[in-house]
């Protein structure tokens, strides 16, 4: 009897459908294979994820072709995506689509080939140079062969008096080959490094390095939680420990947010590695879909056996995985604002855990889920308490601008941080200052009757930029012009409230008038060489003052910078999110890692109007696990993560009450599944009620049984039709509440 292949095509339905295998295809027919497959009046492409064993009864359209050499996805990532789906609770086509990268599956993916001229002797014959003599352009197009080596038709066809044609004669000729060659499309070609060596490590070095190596060699490795303060050198750990993978033979994965990989960050990397010949590969957002695409081909063929990457390289289709860093794990980029919701760091533990191999995740910071299950011993605590080379932490000085008498201009920058900034650039040294707010001025508020302007489409203040002379909406790109007076009472001038970083910088252009300023967000910063281009800058000491948003915050390590000022701490605090206080706590110690990386001891100014807050003094005292035991207490009290599990449905539409109704209609459907240790709140409207004109509402579940609700969720989202104009998304442990 004919095999039988169960295949998922690439449409979003959340099924597998079982199709006979012919015979002469037997051979060829692997798990995860792309093959091409009758669906309805159809052909869809799909890949192969199981081989039932129990005879299917009826008759079986077979499988029509299959389009991959050998096993397109790797088995490890199938079982990946199987998981996701049961516990994202989303169609196994969503998770097998975030998991195989949208270059590798396109219609036309493949290397790029190009025409490539080579010669094929060193001399011309005298003969052939004598018929060439009128050929001006042939025998131009030879001396600069001669010269400068083989090349691309393409590019050599522009040299000035050497045609396309001309080169098409050589070959005519036989002094050149022309042939069809891969390109491949590498996003380091020109970015060569000079090789680095290992440094000594300190005692807490060498013992983090061998527990992770204990790990590595442990039959069932458990997760290394590596809590370094920041500077401790966690980088050189994450290097040692996969240079002993590659000796073993095997291949290492790197994930960093995608904010932190910078090319100072890949260069570590590479630099390290360049002598190994063992190929480094980079997966991130930036990539063309060409680069992407030969990158993940690099990988899956083995050329590359280091891969850095941002969030979706967790599924890099290495063999042999040896270890899986994933560094700043508490960051929240890490987690996928798309169906099915994946949180990277989540995956990485889950890939870890299949492949049997040593998952490390570390962070100066550690999210409380990952500090409460080394707590409760499930994952392995390992401490880098020192800054490397006796580094100091900064000294960090809280500025209370709260004003002291009525009707005083709120601080923008206090003076301590003016004369501190001063210092710094009479002893040529440099000054990061922060601010986690884009724009000039963030708000438009009446100050005679309070009025704030909203965004017609969503129910969120706008932003003025002064550049543009505009007013903006960060969440749906609205802008408009700014008005004279207040629209409600007719006051003028209209006051601006809050702060942006174009503000402060120009703040700081007028106390510092011959300082070299530069300012980063993600407003002057499109595309990643002005980004590139700025750092390196900064770092060559082309800059002395850095004012940015918290992309400037992490992983940056810059030795001269030996202060840093944070304009305005509390902003943070105010979003309605049960993890506020845990984020601002993570961001004032992310930056005042940028102070004192040198050998000069750091300062850090932050500035606030709840000087006494608990994530602003334990950031103070750098007390992180001071902050994390009072931090999972309050979390215990009141039910939240890491104790208890979030699951967040949210409905959009420009109906209100259609929404609404919808909404409602889904959670008595929920309500009926009995679901154990569930406590279910909602419909409510959300935090920010209206984006892009749609309303939105949302139902929380809370539980205590994760694993046994997703599984039962999942049934009433699968292949089910909601009304046209209704979107509902199901987010299980959403970082993003608003
Ligand atoms: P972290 O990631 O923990 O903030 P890094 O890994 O960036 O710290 O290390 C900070 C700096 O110290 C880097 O320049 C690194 O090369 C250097 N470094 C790391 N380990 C050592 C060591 N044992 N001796 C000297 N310098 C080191
Ligand atoms: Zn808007």
């Amino acid at each position: 009897m004919a095999r039988i292949a169960r295949v998922v095509p690439e449409v979003s339905l959340d099924r597998a459908f079982d199709y006979a295998i012919p015979e002469a295809l037997d051979a060829q027919v692997t798990l995860g294979a792309k093959v091409r497959v009758p669906f309805k009046s159809r052909q869809l492409v799909g890949y192969v994820v199981e081989f039932p064993k129990e005879p299917f009864a009826g008759s079986l359209k077979p499988i029509l072709e299959v389009l991959s050499a050998r096993a397109f996805l790797p088995a490890i990532l199938i079982d990946l995506a199987q998981w996701m789906a049961q516990y994202y609770a989303a169609p196994l086509t969503v998770a097998l689509m975030s998991v195989l990268p949208k270059a590798v599956r396109r219609a036309d993916a493949a290397f790029k080939q190009r025409l490539w001229v080579e010669p094929l002797t060193d001399v011309l014959p005298e003969e052939t140079a004598a018929a060439m003599k009128k050929a001006r352009a042939q025998l131009a197009a030879w001396e600069h062969l001669r010269q400068n080596g083989p090349g691309w038709l393409a590019d050599l066809g522009q040299i000035p008096g050497c045609s396309a044609a001309a080169w098409r004669g050589l070959a005519e000729r036989n002094l050149v080959s022309i042939q069809a060659r891969t390109q491949d499309r590498d996003p380091f070609l020109h970015a060569p490094v000079a090789e680095s060596t290992p440094h000594e490590m300190n005692p807490e070095q060498l013992a983090a390095l061998s527990a992770i190596r204990e790990e590595m060699d442990a039959e069932k490795p458990r997760v290394v939680l590596l809590r370094g303060v920041t500077g401790s050198g966690k980088t050189e750990v994450y290097l040692q420990a996969i240079a002993r993978v590659l000796s073993l033979g095997k291949s290492a994965l790197v994930l960093v947010p995608e904010i932190a990989l910078t090319p100072q960050t890949v260069e570590h990397f590479r630099a390290r590695f360049i002598g190994r010949k063992v190929g480094v590969a980079v997966l991130h957002s930036h990539l063309s879909s060409g680069e992407r695409h030969d990158q993940w081909q690099h990988i899956r063929a083995g050329r590359a056996r280091i891969v850095i990457g941002a969030r979706s390289a967790v599924f890099a289709p290495l063999d042999d995985l040896g270890i899986i860093v994933v560094d700043e794990e508490h960051e929240h980029s890490y987690k996928q604002e798309e169906s099915p919701h994946y949180h990277a760091r989540d995956v990485a533990v889950m890939r870890g855990h299949l492949e049997r191999v040593a998952v490390v995740l570390g962070s100066a910071t550690p999210s409380l889920e990952s500090y409460h299950h080394a707590k409760e011993g499930k994952y392995r605590l390992v401490e880098l308490l020192q800054r490397v080379e006796e580094g100091q932490m900064p000294v960090t000085h809280i500025l209370d601008i709260r004003s002291t008498k009525k009707g005083d201009a709120p601080v923008l920058v206090a003076p301590r941080l003016i004369e501190a900034i001063q210092a710094r650039l009479d002893r040529q040294e440099q000054a990061i200052i922060f601010l986690n707010r884009r724009g000039y001025s963030s708000s438009l508020q009446c100050p005679q009757c309070g009025q704030v302007e909203m965004c017609p489409n969503c129910s969120v203040a706008l932003t003025f930029h002064r550049q543009a002379g505009k007013l903006r909406c960060h969440l749906c790109d609205f802008s408009s012009g700014v008005p004279q007076a207040c629209p409600q009472c007719g006051f003028a001038p209209y006051k601006y409230a809050g702060s942006g970083t174009e503000k402060v910088e120009h703040a700081l252009v007028e106390a510092f008038p011959t300082a070299r300023i530069a300012r980063m967000d993600s407003d002057n910063m499109r595309g990643k060489d002005a980004y590139a281009k700025t750092l390196g800058d900064f770092a060559e000491g082309k800059i002395d003052l850095l004012v940015g948003t918290q992309m400037i915050a992490k992983g940056l390590h810059f030795p001269r910078v030996t202060c840093v000022g944070v304009i305005n701490a509390d902003l943070a605090l105010q979003i309605p999110d049960f993890r506020a206080g845990e984020r601002v706590f993570q961001l004032l110690m992310q930056v005042s890692g940028r102070s004192g990386r040198g050998q000069v001891r750091g300062e850090v100014f932050v500035q606030t109007r709840v000087p006494f807050h608990p994530s602003i003094q334990f950031a103070r005292h750098h007390d992180y696990t001071g902050f994390a035991e009072q931090e999972l207490e309050f979390r215990r009290s009141l039910h939240y993560p890491p104790y208890e599990r979030f699951v967040l449905v949210t409905a959009r539409g420009r109906n209100e009450e259609k929404t609404l109704y919808v909404l409602e209609q889904l959670a008595k459907e929920i309500g009926k599944l009995n679901l154990p240790e569930t406590e279910i709140t909602g419909p409510s409207p959300a935090p920010i009620a209206r984006i892009e004109e749609r309303y939105r509402f949302q139902v929380f579940l809370r539980t205590r049984r994760i694993m046994a609700v997703t599984p039962r969720l999942r049934p009433l989202f699968m292949d089910r039709a909601w009304p046209d104009d209704i979107r509902i998304t199901l987010d299980v442990d959403p970082v993003d509440l608003l």
